[in-house]
């Protein structure tokens, strides 16, 4: 519920997911507006005295760039920022159309055919709020986004150039305020759609980790945004020792259920913001955002303390860990930090298994997370 009222606590998944989706809505919508809004140029000018048809023709003229802009000038983005910046654009321009175009209308004697074509003005921002529906967006933004809408009605109402008698400014005030929470409602449901479908397509279906696929965005989304901050990023390779005898002495079945019991076995250690991902069969990658090496280490230490649970015949599952960190190892993308763990890994499989290869190649192979300090 908490994702869906604030935008703060999204995983970078959805974070990506609900960018690329709100950004490719944006373009189309405003390409849309960009062919629609001149074609109604010539019905101004028919319909209107001068200089009301060229006030409006300017206006629709300035729309059209901007939305134009707006199209073609944001690219594809993965980040939110940029993809709500869009959005609150395409929303500023027929609020700021509106709030020009509705006193400068006012300001005429219109016949009753002109106050037709004339009143469709005053339905811009009921369009705007409803077409809001169409994006993934939480109630806070939802209400962010309708309020500048909602009160450039009031201003055009309360500021005394309306078209329409000031009463009907409040009924439409309303209005307004009702399908604003309503199309934020349909956003919220877009949104929560979308996070599960998200998260459904995300994770394996035997362990609920990662699947690899994911896996690889992360690691993307991740490295690039600690190389952003400067934060550290540590990344363990695992891979569950012996795993095939499993399957020889005991049957599929049980195998299954021993890599299901490795994996409850990481998230119960792990921290909220780690990431596990199933690299492979019974190999796993753990991502720690904002963890240096020592503090990978210590809480890979506290993984083995744990134990990773027991194979069918009682015996403990035991995992050799490769450990990297992006700015010690001075890793340039996330493959090759990937490659620098699955190395150690290796090294700690051929020095003879459970056990852990840390940054400076060191070998440890006992699991009191106080024997490694912070330092
Ligand atoms: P090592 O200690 O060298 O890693 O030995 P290992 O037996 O773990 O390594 P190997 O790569 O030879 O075997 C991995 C095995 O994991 C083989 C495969 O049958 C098994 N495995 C992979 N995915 C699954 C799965 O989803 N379920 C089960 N039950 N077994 C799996
Ligand atoms: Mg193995
Ligand atoms: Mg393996």
């Amino acid at each position: 519920m908490y994702d869906l009222v604030l935008p703060l606590g999204h995983s970078p998944l959805v974070q990506r997911r609900r960018a690329i989706l709100i950004i490719s809505r944006v373009r189309w919508v405003a390409m849309t507006f960009a062919v629609l809004t001149p074609l109604w140029i010539a019905v101004d000018m028919v319909m209107f005295p001068w200089p009301l048809s060229g006030i409006l023709t300017a206006l629709r003229v300035g729309a059209t760039v901007t939305f134009g802009s707006i199209a073609l000038g944001f690219r594809n983005t993965e980040r939110m920022r940029s993809a709500m910046t869009a959005l609150a654009l395409l929303l500023a321009i027929p609020c700021l159309f509106f709030i020009i175009s509705v006193p400068s209308l006012a300001n005429f004697d219109l016949t009753a055919i002109q106050q037709v074509f004339a009143s469709g003005y005053a339905f811009l921002p009921f369009v705007m709020v409803a077409g809001l529906a169409v994006f993934p967006i939480t109630f806070v933004e939802g209400v962010a986004l309708t309020a500048p809408l909602i009160l450039s009605q009031f201003g055009v109402a309360i500021l005394g150039f309306p078209l329409e008698p000031f009463n009907y400014y409040l009924g439409a005030l309303w209005l307004l305020a009702l399908l604003a929470i309503v199309a934020t409602l349909a956003g919220m449901s877009q949104l929560h759609f979308m996070t599960q479908l998200v998260n459904q397509a995300a994770h394996d279906g035997l362990t609920k980790v990662y699947t690899r696929r994911v896996g690889e965005e992360l690691l993307d989304v991740q490295f690039n945004s600690s190389q952003r901050s400067g934060l550290p990023l540590s990344i363990a390779f695992l891979d569950l020792d012996h795993f095939k005898s499993v399957n020889d002495r005991f049957g599929h079945e049980e195998g299954d259920k021993t890599l299901k019991r490795a994996c409850e076995s990481l998230r119960k250690v792990l921290r909220r913001g780690d990431i596990v991902v199933r690299w492979g069969g019974e190999e796993f990658i753990i991502m720690m955002p904002n963890t240096t090496g020592v503090g990978a280490l210590n809480a890979i230490l506290r993984l083995r303390e744990l134990g990773l649970g027991n194979r069918p015949d009682g015996e403990p599952q035991t995992a050799s860990i490769g450990v990297a960190e992006m700015v010690a190892d001075e890793s340039a993308d996330w493959s090759e930090l990937v490659e620098l763990a699955d190395k150690r890994m290796y090294k700690a499989k051929k020095s003879g298994r459970d056990r852990v290869v840390t940054l400076n190649e060191e070998m440890i192979t006992d699991s009191a997370p106080m024997t490694v300090a912070a330092s």
